[in-house]
């Protein structure tokens, strides 16, 4: 027996093949989306900001795919130079393909690339570029606060199930259940006053869904420990004791 070079268990041992089959068929669909799905998705953004740079109008806020923070030029030059690399690979005269012809020539050479020595590495820098790609072609509203990048303290955003993070400010990666436990320990220290609907409300920005009549009935049966203001329905609200109680509600 040998190991899969990527998710490391084990398989059995086929000639030159580093890789195993599930591996092989998740490494082909992310090779396949690159080219079919996020590079053409990542290029209109790039068009519709080009546009709107020239037309000096400021761009809409709906629900329209736009990159946070991260800037899809640099996106789609990763990703280029990904494919670019492994065209290379296939033949060198291949490496100086625009992008759709070299993830073309990937595509008809799939046992050239899966069996490739080094397809363990261009998976696993193919993985991290499709995350990158993914996290800007969410859109902004279904994107949750994760927490915090350990390393620069900037505001780490993903998708409510993503299971990690890369820190579009200093580029490093994180898993994302222990981001966001270190968040949770946090919030303990943040209070917001507002109604029970706004408590809602910010707690939803972190990926954390309750009813404003659940957080009302709490209030009612003296769970919740939010201190009245002098305005009416307006409390002091502790987000750590929110959460915390959601966790035990769940
Ligand atoms: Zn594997
Ligand atoms: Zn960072």
């Amino acid at each position: 027996m040998t190991n899969c070079q990527h998710c490391q268990k084990p398989m059995k041992p086929i000639a030159a093949n580093l890789l195993c089959a599930s591996c092989r068929e998740n490494y082909w669909a992310l090779i396949r989306q690159l080219g079919h799905v996020q590079l053409p998705a990542l290029s209109s953004i790039m068009l519709k900001q080009a546009h709107i740079g020239a037309t000096g109008h400021a761009p809409s806020r709906g629900s329209a795919p736009m990159p946070i923070d991260t800037h899809a030029q640099a996106l789609i030059t990763d990703s280029e130079a990904w494919l670019a690399e492994q065209a290379g690979k296939i033949r060198s005269a291949y490496a100086g393909y625009g992008w759709r012809k070299a993830w073309l020539a990937i595509l008809s050479n799939r046992h050239t690339i899966l069996d490739m020595p080094t397809a363990a590495d261009d998976y696993a820098a193919l993985e991290h570029i499709s995350r990158r790609n993914e996290a800007a072609l969410t859109p902004e509203d279904e994107l949750i606060i994760l927490g915090t990048c350990p390393t620069c303290r900037h505001q780490l955003t993903g998708t409510p199930d993503a299971e990690s993070v890369t820190c579009q400010h200093c580029r490093s990666e994180w898993a994302a259940p222990a981001i966001k436990a270190a968040r949770d320990q946090r919030l303990w220290q943040v209070q917001i006053t507002g109604t029970p609907s706004d408590a809602a409300k910010e707690l939803k920005r972190y990926g954390l869904t309750i009813s404003r009549n659940l957080v009302s009935q709490w209030l009612r049966r003296g769970k919740l420990h939010a201190t009245p203001t002098e305005h009416k329905r307006q409390y002091v609200f502790n987000l750590g004791e929110l959460a915390a109680l959601l966790d035990c509600h769940r």
